[in-house]
């Protein structure tokens, strides 16, 4: 969540639980829902010529995004796709593109980041539109037969082909793509901050003319920072065990171990920052996966910043982490 000037209290980023703010000053903010959360786009000078239309395009990158990389919508281009087996499908560029990126965290996590877990998710419980309430494709596939390497691209066609039956889930990227879609419209803005439930960019400076500052959750206590963070042209973005838990059998988080099929164990919640959300979201998720040691030399490999909190509450960050630290906690 976007922390106002000084003086004001820190917002602790609560993916979901903070209600928006008033409208700064002369600033123009606008929220709505989509991707299953609270969008809020702010724009610092809302004077700016055509703030208002960039924040219109800027919404309008959620809107396609989510039309075209959501699981549970049965007309998505990723539903779609994910019905055909063994046939080289050409795919639009944009989702092209976020497959392309997904495969290349999950090759570098081992596998720990893996974006054909849809049936696993559908299994636990996680299978219903946000929207609509209704059901989406139904848990079909033998338990972990298909993995990321089943899906093939072709660039000269830019087509996929997927050989194996599997569901693909782009829950932990397209959010950060949209991130920077809408970030792309904002630019010449130059101050403008986007909370996606708790996944942030931050595009130059705050109304105080310093850079944003950002409360990062305490895992265990919602309205409790554990960490406070100055940034500005940088996305912050977290995967916690407290976001999102099954409404199904057995119930759970939402991050799961593509070994096993359940939730990992080995974190609590994983912060990262980095130049573009894309990047951010998919590491803090592959991160978390991993656990800390293994999640840690990930995010340092990656030449990214992040801090991973432990089931134990034990904090581990990588060395860049403290250049983005307003106080240690
Ligand atoms: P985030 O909150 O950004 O960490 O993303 C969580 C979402 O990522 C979940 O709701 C799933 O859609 C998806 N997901 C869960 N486990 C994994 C995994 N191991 N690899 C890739 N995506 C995952
Ligand atoms: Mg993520």
């Amino acid at each position: 969540m976007i922390a106002p000037g000084p003086g004001e209290p820190t917002v602790v980023a609560a993916p979901r639980a903070a209600p928006p703010r008033e409208p700064a000053a002369m600033g123009y903010r606008r929220t709505a829902v989509l991707m299953d959360t609270l969008v809020t786009i702010e724009v610092v000078d809302g004077a700016a010529p055509d703030a208002a239309a960039a924040v219109e395009r800027a919404f309008g990158w959620f809107c396609e995004v989510e039309a075209r990389c959501n699981r549970f919508d049965p007309l998505s281009e990723l539903t779609q796709l994910s019905a055909r087996i063994d046939v080289p499908t050409p795919v639009s560029p944009l989702l092209y593109a976020v497959l392309d990126f997904a495969l290349g965290v999950a090759r570098a996590s081992d596998g720990a980041f893996d974006p054909t877990l849809g049936y696993d998710l559908a299994r636990r419980g996680f299978d219903r539109d946000y929207r609509t309430g209704r059901r989406g494709t139904a848990a079909g596939a033998p338990v972990g037969r298909a993995d990321y390497r089943d899906v093939r691209l072709d660039p000269a066609r830019q087509a996929v082909t997927l050989r194996r039956p599997l569901l693909l889930d782009l829950g932990a990227v397209a959010k950060g793509l949209a991130i920077d879609l809408a970030a792309r419209e904002l630019l010449p803005c130059r101050d403008f901050a986007i909370d996606a439930g708790g996944d942030l960019y931050l595009g130059g400076r705050n109304a105080a003319g310093e850079p944003w500052r950002v409360g990062v959750r305490h895992p265990r206590r919602a309205d409790a920072a554990l960490a406070v963070l100055r940034v500005g042209d940088l996305a912050v973005c977290t995967s916690g065990d407290y976001e999102r838990r099954s409404p199904g059998p057995g119930g759970g988080h939402h991050l799961l171990d593509p070994r096993t099929g359940r939730p990992a164990a080995g974190a609590a919640s994983v912060t990262v920052v980095a130049p573009t959300a894309m990047l951010a979201d998919a590491l803090a998720t592959a991160a978390f996966v991993l656990g800390p040691e293994r999640g840690l030399r990930l995010l340092e490999r990656q030449g990214v910043a992040g801090l991973i909190v432990t089931p134990e509450l034990d904090y581990l960050a990588t060395p860049g982490f403290a250049e983005y630290q307003q106080w240690p906690s």
